[in-house]
């Protein structure tokens, strides 16, 4: 058998989970908050079961909903978006960045990512024949040089794939990078694909940078987000790609006979829940707490902490605790002090080790408190 992804194999997040499960340890690796979503939410998508809106959506998505995500643009980015021709209902954000991906990427097309990047953006280039060019960034800033991007540029370039705010870095882009690769594609060939699925959870006063802010970028990109993350429900796969009208046409043909449409009931539960603004306004400095609630605990274990400027993660530095490499210290901690975090190298497609991992802190207070007093022994 010729596989099409030799070198994968079951994502980290999967093994860490698994490995937390079966040591019964803190699980603060894989993404996902371990508190209920809204209980009004979840009776919103039972009612709407009641009703009879058990059949499929339409292939778009329903209209309601699209145009509360339009709504949604228009008051945080003052943009207007049709959501007739630029809205797409997706399956959760990973099934709109393989949509994207396949959309626009040929056999033998270049995609240029950052690393540590989210695991999912290399295995669906290559899926489509594509070919990663990945650009390493390092902590603990992880700044992107433009101009190197620059000079990996070529006719092969089809796409760059971004990741704002960042997981796992947990770093934010500024104005002048957004800029900068608006400038980068100027005259060219080249597609974006942003990957704004925390674009709600950012930090200290930070305002997120979307890519539909900037005209040059707006015309060429691919936004994708999902209500996992804004809802607190990972498991209902639910999330949307806004796209030009061409761009959205073209991802349409592959998305209709990728999933053909999404869950019916939690489109018309999540149209009437967004009505209310405080659903995304308030989600930042719902996540802030926790995330000082850890750097709190944290500044008294070892571990050095790296700023987390956005999204539920955060970065430790255990250069100060152990010499050895990434994985082995997360199994290591799993099993023997009780807490699961995800290896940063996991994030590379090279082996590269710089002694960080990440932790998820979409978590009950009660669960950071208990993995902070593990974390200590260290
Ligand atoms: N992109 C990033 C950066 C993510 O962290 C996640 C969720 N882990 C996704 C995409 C996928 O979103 P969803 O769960 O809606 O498929
Ligand atoms: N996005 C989640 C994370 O980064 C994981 C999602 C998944 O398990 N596929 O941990």
């Amino acid at each position: 058998f010729s596989s099409k992804l030799p070198e994968t194999t079951v994502s980290i997040f999967s093994q860490m989970t698994a490995l937390s499960n079966a040591h019964g340890a803190v699980n603060l690796s894989q993404g996902f908050p371990d508190f209920p979503a809204d209980p009004e939410l979840i009776n919103l998508v039972t009612e709407y079961m009641h009703q009879g809106f058990n059949q499929y959506a339409p292939m778009p998505g329903i209209m309601e909903l699209r145009q509360a995500i339009a709504n949604k643009l228009e008051y945080l980015y003052r943009v207007q978006v049709n959501p007739e021709t630029e809205i797409t209902i997706t399956s959760g954000g990973t099934q709109a960045l393989f949509t994207a991906i396949g959309t626009v990427v040929h056999p033998g097309d270049d995609v240029i990512i950052f690393e540590p990047a989210y695991d999912s953006y290399k295995p669906s280039v290559e899926v489509f024949g594509g070919k990663v060019i990945p650009v390493r960034l390092q902590a603990p800033a992880f700044q992107i040089d433009w101009d190197e991007v620059e000079n990996l540029i070529s006719d092969k370039t089809r796409l760059i794939i971004i990741n704002n705010p960042n997981n796992p870095t947990a770093t934010v882009l500024k104005q002048e990078d957004l800029v900068a690769l608006e400038r980068l594609i100027a005259n060219q060939n080249i597609y974006v694909l942003s990957d704004e699925v925390y674009e709600h959870i950012i930090y200290d006063g930070r305002v997120h940078q979307s890519v539909i802010q900037y005209p040059g970028l707006r015309d060429k990109s691919f936004l994708v987000a999902s209500f996992g993350k804004l809802l607190h429900t990972t498991g209902w796969k639910l999330g949307y790609i806004i796209a030009p009208p061409l761009l959205t046409i073209e991802f349409r043909k592959i998305h209709q006979f990728n999933v053909f449409s999404s869950n019916t009931p939690m489109q018309y539960a999540v149209a009437r829940y967004l009505g209310q603004q405080e659903r995304y306004l308030n989600l930042s400095s719902f996540f802030e707490k926790k995330r000082d609630l850890l750097v709190i605990g944290l500044q008294e274990t070892r571990f050095n902490i790296l700023p987390s400027q956005g999204t539920y993660f955060l970065l430790v530095d255990y250069s100060n605790i152990s010499d050895q490499d990434e994985l082995s210290f997360a199994q290591y901690i799993t099993k023997e002090h009780k807490v699961a975090m995800v290896p940063v190298s996991a994030f590379y497609s090279k082996a590269y080790n710089q002694q960080l991992l990440r932790i998820c802190f979409a978590k009950k207070e009660e669960t950071l408190v208990s993995a902070i007093q593990h974390l200590k022994e260290l």
